[in-house]
């Protein structure tokens, strides 16, 4: 068993350390002061600022709690720009004189943080002079101790903002837009008669692609090491075919990883629902019980690191790239997003009384709305480098989004928006017409795998994010789309003198306005594509387009209107997107100029060499030479071409390098490095079938994921 490891036998207890590395309410209310801790859940309730005494309790008892779990430092633990996370370790020792050194942690070191944050991005938002930005904690995800090898370390959540309180973060705009959700659909409920929920938050639960191979491959290949992809690689002679498949028959040495992965996320709170083979050979997914929004985001960080880190421990290496191999399937991050009340209740459940139907409509209709309206703020939310390798090639969803409703719930749809009257309806119950429709189906049983969007019983699924893409851009676009919707719709029925028919006709409105959004067929066939720009549905295939798309005036007032981002918030995120696509690809661009040049060129001449020094050899003693010949002039051909095609991607790079605009930059380089990169790739792929295997110098696909 690997060092590490934790050991079986405390495997019994589960029950006993499931969380236990958690500072969860169960914790807090444990620990501290019944007053405290009443104060601190009604904060965070109502979304106020903390006192600094509550503070002050609650920084002592985290600290103390995380001590005796043996945790030296703690760090503010952020999510920049970068999509990545970030944390800065601080000692809880700090020198008390004569009396030598204290274990300390402030209220005010819990609440924020001034970490340099010079080296993050923030698109036009911050000068590089000013380097202050600031962490605040982020009191609705808990915090929790990190063991790292023997380093333990209190995490505490947080939202990354600059000195002027811009946000710099996936986090805040997530947050905000979760607020937003909570004041329109609460607004909505009371007019429905609800009295007892008193909040309503994004419910998330996150299917996590990867593949797994063995460690010894990556520094073989530079592409992977830095760029967590394969840049060059001709297709296996098996590749997809045969052996391994969805669901299929897990090695003893992978299981024996996923065990380990479990452990480690049984104590951070964090419990894999499922976990099985994907499609592709080497490829797994582990899917997370949900949680609110918020939890879930940090909570599919830290599945992403233990996935990372334990396959260290057992010499893999987890890839979480959204394409590594080109010609096996790529790796998406399914996010399934529904909307829970504080005491339970599922707002996307059809339920099965007429009230709760109605409510389901009523929520359901905004989300119909809110896709149809800001689709591009939904796709771009998932758009960088990696996802445009997957997105409309027959193995993911299209770049185009829509809804999968399944034909129950479109034919009650269309029910509702043919009825003339609801007259016959009892005031006391508003049924929106529910009473003489069939039940609400509960469990939907047919699926369309090709939706990007799918509505699967009780939530929707969202399939178009790539795996390594962070859960908080995404749940964000949704969730702001969404929060809009229902404000759209609160104000309505606010005005409405008779609820129940302007419900109704806010249903039928919805239907007429935005069925278009809804599509139950087959999103892979190229029918879809020209249906859907009947339709005047965007079709936005790569990053770039998506990004132009999504910088338009309606979606900043969707932003600015629900308090979620501003103007220059907004901007900036798009201008950190654009560069860190352009710095994607320049990486990319510079791996493959490295490995043609001085890995690949060389041993084709020395190919070359050997066959043209063999010719003569053969030629020499007498021999007809025509099979060395043959394959000199081939060889010779290629060795030309490659020639040719690392020039020029030399020439991309460069004029790539000196365009100082980043918007252009990012535009050069899909325009002029991607086309030259797919041709160098063709030339290499194509040397790789012909020269000797024992010269070729990268481990092929077939090793890699046929080779253990
Ligand atoms: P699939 O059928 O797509 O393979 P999985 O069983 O792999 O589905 O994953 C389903 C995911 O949906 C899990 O992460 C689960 O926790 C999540 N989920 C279930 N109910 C909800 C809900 N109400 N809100 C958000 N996510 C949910
Ligand atoms: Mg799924």
């Amino acid at each position: 068993m690997p060092e590490n490891s934790i050991s079986t036998s405390k495997k019994e207890s589960i029950l006993e350390y499931f969380g236990c590395n958690v500072f969860s309410s169960d914790v807090m209310r444990e620990r501290l002061p019944k007053r405290v801790f009443q104060e601190l859940t009604r904060t965070r309730e109502e979304g106020k600022a903390l006192d600094p005494y509550v503070a002050d309790v609650v920084a002592n008892a985290m600290k103390d709690w995380a001590v005796e779990r043996g945790a030296t430092h703690y760090c503010h633990w952020f999510q920049p720009l970068t999509g990545l996370t970030a944390e800065k370790h601080t000692s809880f020792l700090s020198p008390a004189g004569d009396r030598g050194f204290l274990m300390e942690f402030s209220g005010k070191d819990l609440i924020q943080g001034e970490p340099d944050a010079s080296s993050f991005p923030s698109g036009s938002l911050r000068e590089s002079f000013e380097a202050r930005g600031y962490t605040v904690w982020d009191y609705t995800s808990p915090a929790f101790v990190k063991e790292d090898g023997d380093n333990i370390t209190l995490f505490i959540p947080s939202a990354f903002c600059s000195y002027t309180g811009k946000a710099l973060d996936y986090k805040t705009p997530l947050l905000r837009a979760n607020e937003a959700i909570n004041r329109n659909a609460l607004r909505i409920l009371r007019i429905l008669g609800d009295t007892k929920t008193r909040r309503v938050d994004v419910t998330l639960g996150v299917e996590q692609e990867y593949f797994l191979i063995d460690r010894k491959f990556i520094p073989l290949r530079l592409d992977l090491m830095e760029t967590g992809r394969t840049i060059f690689g001709a297709r296996p002679p098996k590749n997809m075919a045969l052996s391994v498949h969805y669901f299929g028959a897990i090695t003893e040495e992978v299981a024996s990883f996923m065990n380990e992965v479990n452990l480690e996320l049984w104590k951070l709170g964090i419990s894999a629902d499922t976990q099985h083979h994907e499609i592709s050979p080497c490829q797994f997914e582990i899917a997370s019980v949900f949680a609110t929004v918020n939890v879930s985001t940090d909570q599919n960080q830290l599945v992403m690191q233990t996935l990372q880190k334990v396959a260290r421990r057992h010499g893999l290496e987890c890839l979480l790239h959204d394409k590594p191999f080109s010609t096996l399937g790529g790796s998406g991050k399914h996010i399934n997003w529904s909307l829970a009340s504080d005491w339970g209740a599922n707002l996307l459940d059809p339920g099965e009384t007429p009230h709760e139907n109605e409510i389901f409509l009523i929520f359901l209709g905004a989300v119909i709305k809110a896709v149809d309206r800001y689709p591009t703020l939904i796709r771009e939310s998932v758009a960088d480098a990696g996802n445009d390798h997957r997105l409309g090639a027959m193995e993911a969803p299209p770049a185009i989004i829509s809804i999968f409703l399944g034909d129950e719930l479109l034919e009650i749809l269309k029910r509702i928006g043919n009825r003339e009257s609801n007259d016959h309806l009892k005031s006391d119950v508003i049924k929106l017409g529910v009473s003489s429709l069939p039940p609400l189906p509960k469990d939907l049983t047919d699926r369309n795998r090709t939706s990007p969007f799918a509505f699967t019983g009780n939530r929707f699924e969202f399939r178009t994010p790539g795996s390594a893409v962070t859960t908080a851009r995404p749940a964000f676009a949704i969730t702001a789309a969404v929060a809009d919707a229902l404000g759209e719709i609160a104000q309505e029925l606010e005005m409405a003198d008779d609820i129940n028919t302007v419900a109704q006709d806010i249903l039928k409105g919805i239907i007429k306005e935005h069925g278009r959004i809804i599509f139950n067929g087959d999103n892979y066939s190229e029918e879809w594509v020209a249906e859907a720009e009947r339709r005047g549905l965007p079709n936005l295939p790569d990053t770039i387009d998506a990004l132009a798309a999504v910088m338009n005036e309606e979606i900043i007032r969707l932003c600015e209107r629900n308090r979620i981002l501003t103007h220059d918030e907004f901007q900036a995120r798009l201008d950190s997107s654009y560069e860190h696509y352009a710095l994607q690809i320049l990486i990319e661009g510079r791996c493959a100029l490295k490995m043609a040049q001085c890995q690949i060129l060389p041993r084709v001449m020395e190919y070359s060499a050997r066959l043209a020094s063999g010719l003569r050899s053969v030629e020499e003693a007498g021999f007809p030479g025509e099979v060395y010949r043959k394959n000199l002039k081939g060889v010779s051909s290629l060795m030309g071409d490659l020639q040719t095609r690392i020039e020029e991607l030399e020439e991309a790079l460069g004029k790539t390098e000196a365009i100082p605009d980043i918007r252009e930059r990012a535009v050069f380089a899909r325009d002029r490095m991607i086309p030259v990169m797919s041709e160098l790739r063709h030339v290499v792929d194509s040397l790789e079938m012909v020269v000797d295997s024992d010269l070729w110098p990268l481990p092929t696909y077939a090793h890699m994921v046929y080779g253990r």
